[in-house]
């Protein structure tokens, strides 16, 4: 068994916090195991829950669309999430909860070393931007080390705001720019997250 799919494993039957209570299926994520891209949510719906898999309702949907427009398919990139077990009707998840599935998340980035990782909504680019304001910064790669972090909003809200939704469209065009300036950064021992001097803007 791959060491992703024991995180899986605990992931299903993890009671570390409160939404252990509501879920009928935890959502662990899924994708290629050497994925070069990794996508981060917010956390499971209510098809998700149902199903046990990362965006499969409507946002799910139109992340298929915008990942095909850069002739992407689901398939080829990571999908996670911020916590793994769906919030009661769909409320922001508190941050102790995040706190609780933070080790999760933690893991997954480490087993699959994505080179690009694609924060979607405000609760995930909290963990590379905070502080941050998503309308602000949206669409402006970060890179560390040899990892680039790209803060997007989540499909589901721009899903229904034409305006979000041009920005979002926009936004996932540029991916294949990215992906390209990656091949000329070589692989990097990478530095935490906090050395400020390591940053750099591009
Ligand atoms: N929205 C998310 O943030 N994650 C999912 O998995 C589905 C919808
Ligand atoms: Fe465990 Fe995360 Fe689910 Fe909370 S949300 S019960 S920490 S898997």
């Amino acid at each position: 068994m791959s060491e992703l799919t024991e995180l899986y494993n605990q992931v299903r039957t993890c009671e570390k916090c409160i939404l252990s209570q509501g879920r009928t299926h935890a959502v662990p994520g899924e994708g290629p195991e050497n994925a070069e891209i990794m996508f981060i949510g917010e956390g499971p719906g209510f098809h998700e829950d149902r199903q046990g898999r990362p965006f499969v309702g409507a946002a799910g949907k139109f992340l298929e669309e915008l990942l095909a427009n850069i002739g992407l398919s689901r398939e080829e990139v990571y999908i996670a999430n911020v916590v793994k077990c769906r919030p009661p009707g769909n409320r922001d998840p508190q941050p102790e909860e995040i706190d609780a599935c933070r080790p999760y998340l933690d893991k997954q980035i480490e087993l699959v070393r994505p080179r690009l990782i694609v924060t979607l909504g405000r609760f995930s680019m909290q963990r590379y931007f905070p502080g941050a304001s998503i309308s602000r910064i949206h669409g402006q790669p970060k890179r560390i080390g040899s990892v680039i972090y790209y803060p997007m909003f989540h499909p589901a809200a721009a899903l229904h705001q034409p305006r979000w939704r041009t920005l979002v469209e926009e936004d996932m065009a540029r991916i294949p720019e990215l992906l390209a300036k990656l091949e000329d950064i070589e692989e990097e021992e990478e530095p935490q997250l906090g050395q400020a001097e390591q940053l750099s803007l591009f």
